[in-house]
């Protein structure tokens, strides 16, 4: 009798190790702590982590994705963090190498648990055949990046931004996949929407500086027949320009969208030489205008673009 009080006393107090363990454990992992390379990545990570996870986006929606300094101060944030998520495919290849190298942290390296890169997940676009040479410039070899700009495939990523935040935080495995779920039901719903408002205006072509919006056209079949850069990342020149109001002359374009981290300036100088020429300076990320808080309103702005019901981009 003696003996078997003691083994139980011997066993609470292992329990009770094992909930002290267990519940510190919890209080040290409260939330995960996510950094990602584009706001509009920050943007799902925050829906679909909700109060589990924190989050922030090293490059703000309103700077270009390609181009960033690896400010010492991302590599302190990136010390502590459990999740690196980013584009890929050559997106950050310029900035988020030294920023995980200055990190010292082993969790957010490439190949590990907490590195996590969403583009090569979903069918990429401009995939260049044979071998690119810089002459073509060098912006895009691995295809085109900017994947979250089409509502279908962001739903997608959501998905697999989910199922990696449920490896990492388990017991959350299946909140974060059906917050990715009603994510993807509702961008899928508007996408509907936003097809036929598109389809209603009768644009057929759209002249871009960059190639950034090459997904959200694909969508909603709008071709992009001239970029104002002369190939990816290389600036405007004068000829090339020429070259673009032939087209739009040619094609009767009424559109161009300029990505608002570029200068309008040279979209300006095309209008005036083609008459029915429409240019719409327009946020291509969130938090990249004050009207584009949520991915959301992302696509919504664009659709209003489109119809030219958009007031500053
Ligand atoms: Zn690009």
């Amino acid at each position: 009798m003696k003996n078997m009080k003691m083994n139980m006393t011997k066993s609470l107090s292992s329990l009770a190790i094992a909930y002290y363990l267990l519940t510190s454990a919890q209080t040290a992992h409260a939330e995960l702590s996510v950094l990602t390379t584009v706001s509009d990545l920050n943007a799902l990570v925050q829906e679909i982590g909700g109060a589990e996870v924190k989050s922030e986006s090293f490059c703000k929606g309103s700077q270009d994705p390609h181009f960033l300094e690896p400010k010492p101060s991302f590599m302190v944030k990136a010390n502590r963090a459990d999740l690196v998520v980013a584009i890929g495919l050559g997106l950050e290849v310029g900035w988020l190498p030294s920023i995980l190298q200055g990190a010292r942290n082993p969790k957010i390296q490439t190949g590990q648990a907490g590195y996590l890169e969403v583009g090569p997940a979903v069918s990429v676009l401009d995939v260049p055949s044979g071998k690119v040479t810089r002459a073509e410039g060098d912006v895009h070899p691995e295809g085109n990046p900017h994947v979250l700009l089409d509502p279908i495939r962001t739903g997608e990523i959501s998905l697999v931004i989910a199922k990696r935040l449920g490896e990492l935080d388990a017991p959350h495995a299946a909140l974060f996949k059906s917050r990715a779920e009603a994510l993807q039901k509702r961008l899928v719903e508007k996408s509907h929407d936003w097809e036929a408002r598109i389809a209603k205006t009768g644009t057929s072509k759209i002249i871009s500086f960059h190639k950034t919006l090459t997904y959200f056209f694909d969508r909603y079949k709008i071709q992009n027949p001239m970029i104002l850069e002369p190939l990816p990342g290389v600036p405007p020149t004068a000829k090339h320009t020429l070259d673009v109001i032939e087209r739009a002359k040619a094609d009767k374009i009424t559109l161009v969208m300029v990505e608002n981290f570029f200068d309008p300036q040279v979209a300006v100088r095309v209008s005036k030489d083609v008459p029915q020429l429409r240019v719409e300076v327009v946020a291509v990320s969130v938090g990249g205008s004050d009207k584009v808080k949520t991915i959301d309103d992302l696509y919504e702005n664009l659709v209003l673009a489109i119809e030219g019901k958009a007031k500053n981009g």
